[in-house]
C-alpha cells in the first residue's frame, strides 16, 4: 500500500477474529511498455497492471532481412513512442520496456540468431540502450517464451498442467515451457526453443549449425516452398496463408505433401519433447491453428501408437487460447509477476 500497489476496498467479517481486510491491485499504478517486432511490422503497447491496454500503435517497417541498424531505429522509435505515453501519467510505475523478438534470444538480450530478420548474432541490445530517451534497460525476449506464459495463465486453475510446452508458428517456430507455474529457462534462457529439436538426422542444414531441425519443415515460408506458393509480406503472408487453406481443401497434392511434412516433424517434436520433459499439456499457436486440420492426423497416430504402450508418455495436445496476441499479452504478465514478486523494487509513494 506504501507503494501504491494495492488498495484497500473495505472490509470482510469472518466467522471470528478481525474482520479480515479487502485489499486489489491498483490498476492505474503500474504502467507496463512492450514493443513486437517481425519480420514485416512492429506493435507497441502500454498497458496498466490489470493488463487494459491503454496505447497501441502497429506500424509496417518495410526494412529487409539482415539489416540490423534499421530494425534498432524502427524499435527505439517504437520503444521510445510508448515509454513517452506510459510517463505521461504522473506517478505511475512505468516497467523495463520488454522488446519480443523472433529470434534465439539468450541471456534476455543477446540475439544469437534470427532467421526471420536474416540476422546471425548480433547487437541490437546495446545500440537500443543508447537509444532510449528514458531511463531504461530493454528485456529482450523470444515470442515464444511469452505466449508460454500467456497460455499457461489461461488455463482454469482447477487444471492447471504441471509441465506445459507452447509451439508456435510465427516468423519461425519458437516455444516455451512452463513448469510447476514457472516458464523453465535453462541455462541460457533457451529451454523451450522447439524449433531446433532434430526431427531428421539427416535432413538438410539448420541456421542454428545442427540439421533437420522442425523449424525447417513447420516454418510458414518452407510450408509454402514446399507447396509452391508465393509467400509475400504483411498482408500478403495472410493472402498466402488463405491460398494455401484453398488448396488443402481442394485436394492439391503439393499442398498436402509439405503438410504431411510439416506434420510428421511436429508429431517428432512433441514425441521428444514429451517424454524427455514428461508434459501433460501441449499448446500449440501462431498460424498453427489454422492448419491443424492438416497436421492433427500425424499427431494423433503418434498418440494412438504410443497409447498401446506408455499412455503416461501422451500429452493433451490443445489449440492456443490466444492467437498473435497472446506473447504481447505474456510481455504484460511477465512485467507484472516481476513486481508481484519483488513489490519492494517500487519505489514508496
Ligand atoms: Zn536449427
Amino acid at each position: 500500500m506504501a507503494r501504491g500497489l494495492v488498495l484497500e476496498t473495505g472490509h470482510a467479517q469472518g466467522g471470528r477474529g478481525r474482520p479480515r481486510r479487502l485489499l486489489q491491485t491498483a490498476p492505474e499504478r503500474v504502467r507496463t511498455v512492450a514493443v513486437q517486432l517481425s519480420s514485416h511490422d512492429v506493435v507497441g503497447e502500454v498497458r496498466d497492471f490489470a493488463g487494459v491496454i491503454l496505447w497501441e500503435r502497429r506500424e509496417e517497417h518495410g526494412i529487409g532481412p539482415g539489416r540490423p541498424q534499421d530494425f534498432v531505429s524502427i524499435l527505439a522509435a517504437m520503444t521510445n513512442a510508448a515509454m513517452d505515453h506510459a510517463a505521461s501519467v504522473p506517478r505511475a510505475w512505468i516497467t523495463d520496456p520488454v522488446i519480443l523478438l523472433p529470434a534465439l534470444v539468450t541471456d534476455d538480450s543477446t540475439v544469437a540468431a534470427a532467421l526471420g530478420l536474416g540476422l546471425r548474432r548480433t547487437d541490437l541490445h546495446g545500440p537500443l540502450t543508447e537509444a532510449m530517451k528514458h531511463s531504461c534497460t530493454p528485456v529482450f525476449m523470444n515470442y515464444g517464451r511469452l505466449g508460454s506464459l500467456a497460455e499457461y495463465a489461461a488455463t482454469p486453475s482447477d487444471r492447471r498442467p504441471r509441465a506445459m510446452a507452447y509451439i508456435m508458428e510465427a516468423d519461425g517456430v519458437s516455444g516455451g515451457i512452463v513448469v510447476d507455474g514457472e516458464v523453465y529457462r535453462g541455462a541460457h534462457g533457451l529451454a523451450g526453443e522447439c524449433g531446433h529439436i532434430t526431427v531428421n538426422m539427416n535432413g538438410p542444414a539448420c541456421g542454428c549449425g545442427a540439421r533437420g531441425c522442425l523449424d525447417l519443415y513447420l516454418r510458414l515460408p518452407a510450408i509454402m516452398a514446399s507447396a509452391g506458393i508465393e509467400l509475400g509480406s504483411g498482408q500478403g503472408q495472410v493472402l498466402a496463408l488463405d491460398e494455401l487453406i484453398d488448396k488443402l481443401e481442394a485436394g492439391d497434392e503439393r499442398a498436402h505433401t509439405a503438410l504431411t511434412d510439416a506434420g510428421t516433424a511436429l508429431a517428432g517434436a512433441i514425441a521428444t519433447m514429451s517424454n524427455f520433459t514428461d508434459l501433460d499439456l501441449v499448446v500449440l499457436g501462431g498460424t498453427l491453428p489454422r492448419l491443424y486440420q492438416w497436421l492433427e492426423p500425424h499427431v494423433d497416430a503418434l498418440i494412438s501408437a504410443r497409447a498401446q504402450m506408455v499412455p503416461e508418455f501422451n500429452p493433451e495436445v490443445v489449440l492456443a487460447k490466444y492467437g498473435s496476441e497472446g506473447p504481447l499479452r505474456g510481455a504484460w504478465l511477465q512485467a507484472r509477476n516481476l513486481i508481484l514478486d519483488n513489490p519492494a523494487d517500487v519505489s514508496r509513494l
